[in-house]
């Protein structure tokens, strides 16, 4: 598959939100070790208010509208300093693309480096400090190389989730610098970060449900 229309766009995100709200668990765990405890309960309001506007709405006019309203519906409903990012990652990111009906993986990679690239300006994070940050920028290093050696968009998405997976293992050696989680700096240690296992999670499963 070398493009994705809205459609399928929309269905790849449904199954993504069903993965991050099943995680919840998961997330509220990893918070609670290096955090307040509240990134898997403002995940899960975030994506099933994601997942029930995907699933209800008209056909959207682009890619571009659809992603911008993924974003919208995260920062209405998160809440915490995550809502706030990852409603950048996916509003900032849209607003690289042409208004079209198609993505191709290149396009992909470029909504994923223009979001990781806002976030970084609205959080004032680096990559290393124990943040999203450590998973979406090898994401998006990786989707960037993938899509310009010309692969499918199925192994652009697999390589991206690679990625991410390998940088939020990477996480567990930081020491938080950055957020709520500075306050345990070196008991952070041995931990992977919230919102990078977030970010993981969701890359994965858009690249699992690409796939099937
Ligand atoms: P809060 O920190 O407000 O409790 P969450 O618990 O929902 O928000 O999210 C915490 C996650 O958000 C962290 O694990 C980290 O990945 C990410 N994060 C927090 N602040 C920043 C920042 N300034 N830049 C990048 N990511 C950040
Ligand atoms: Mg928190």
């Amino acid at each position: 598959m070398n493009s994705i229309n809205a459609e399928q766009l929309r269905n790849i995100l449904i199954a993504a939100s069903k993965a991050i709200v099943e995680n919840e668990p998961l997330l509220t765990h990893i918070d609670r070790l290096t955090g307040d405890g509240d990134h898997g309960t403002g995940m899960m309001l975030g994506f099933t208010a994601v997942g029930k506007m995907l699933l209800e709405a008209d056909p959207f006019e682009s890619i571009v509208a659809l992603l911008t309203q993924v974003g919208k519906v995260l920062i209405d409903t998160m809440g915490g300093a995550s809502g706030v990012l990852f409603g950048t990652l996916f509003i900032s990111g849209a607003r690289q693309l042409e208004r079209k009906n198609e993505m191709s993986p290149m396009d992909f990679a470029y909504f994923l480096s223009a979001g990781t690239a806002a976030i970084r300006r609205r959080g004032h994070a680096e990559p290393g400090d124990k943040t999203m940050l450590d998973a979406l920028v090898p994401a998006a290093e990786a989707l960037h190389r993938a899509a310009s050696a010309g692969e499918s968009f199925e192994y652009c998405l697999r390589q991206a989730a690679e990625c991410a997976k390998q940088g939020t293992e990477a996480t567990r050696q930081m020491r938080a610098r950055i957020g709520r989680a500075k306050a345990y700096a070196e008991a952070s240690i041995g931990y992977p970060d919230a919102g990078a296992t977030s970010s993981a999670i969701l890359i994965s499963a858009l690249a699992d449900s690409l796939q099937v």
